[in-house]
Formats: structure tokens, sequence, C-alpha cells
């Protein structure tokens, strides 16, 4: 505890000396995974406040567009993204339980920020998947490559990602 800072860089400098470059290298890796390791945390705890959420079956009512069905009211969704309006609307999410996280809006409508599916209380993501391009799509439809059908997938969120 009371060694002084030059001698502590004395030490130092000992070992790397005794170290090989290959060790050295590899070190320097292990520090940088450390680092990263040690930055993640923070940008987690950084994240905004939560948005207002709410929670109901999903359904695309002709006319009126995806709208939130809840035990006391129906609410219209609106979507900050086509991408996400788009899957507000896919018919395989119609009549899903869903969350969905974003701002209630002047004109009375709810713009989706966010959103879950919901099984069995727990919450998924949703995305669609090119499995041949091995590639994400935004939102529904075909994949931008090789033109074949997307396949929509459902990603469980954990508690480090929510
Ligand atoms: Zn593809």
């Amino acid at each position: 505890m009371t060694i002084s800072t030059n001698q502590r860089s004395e030490a130092v400098i000992r070992l790397l000396r005794k170290l090989s470059s290959v060790e050295i290298a590899r070190a320097c890796v292990c520090g940088l995974i450390l680092s990263l390791m040690a930055i993640a945390p923070g940008t987690l705890a950084a994240r905004p406040k939560p948005l207002p959420a709410l929670e109901g079956k999903l359904i695309d009512l002709p006319g009126k567009g995806p709208v939130l069905k809840m035990p006391d009211k129906v609410q219209v969704l609106t979507a900050t993204t086509p991408y996400l309006f788009h899957t507000l609307q896919d018919k395989r999410l119609a009549g899903r339980e869903v969350r969905v996280e974003g701002r209630p809006q002047a004109d009375g409508t709810f713009q989706v920020e966010w959103l879950y599916t919901i099984r069995e209380g727990k919450l998924y993501r949703v995305r669609y998947y090119c499995k041949t391009c091995n590639i994400v799509a935004l939102e529904p439809g075909k994949c931008v490559c090789c033109q074949q059908p997307t396949e929509l997938q459902e990603i469980p969120v954990t508690d480090s990602d929510q």
C-alpha cells in the first residue's frame, strides 16, 4: 500500500521486459475487452427514463389502421417510422397481446417507439429475418437480397437489454 508511483512504474517496466511481445499483445487485447465490458453497464445506466407504455391486443381495424384494444378503451396507434407502422399492421401479429412504448399525441393517437409481443408475461422483440441471406429486415415483406418472404421472429428480451 505504501509503494510510490515511481516504484510501481519501475515494477511495471521490469514486468514488461520479461514478457514477450506476444504476451504484451495478449494483455492489450484482454485490457481492451475489460474496458469494453466496463463501458457497457454505463451506457445502459445512461438510458433515458422509460416511456409511457400500454398493453393490450393489437388489431388492424379497416379504415382506422392499427389499434390497441384494452379492457377500457381502444387506442389508435401511429409510429415513429414507416417500418414500425408496417410491423403494427402485420397480419401475423393481429390479435396478439403486445406492449407498446411511446408518446401520447395531441390528436389522441399514441405514437409507438418500441413494440414488444407478450407471451406468458414475458416480453419479446419482433424482427424479420431471411435465413437464406442471414440478414435482418426492418419491416415485414420480401428480403431485399433474395426477394423471398422474410420470417417473423420473436426474440426474448433479457434484463440487460430491456
Ligand atoms: Zn434473402
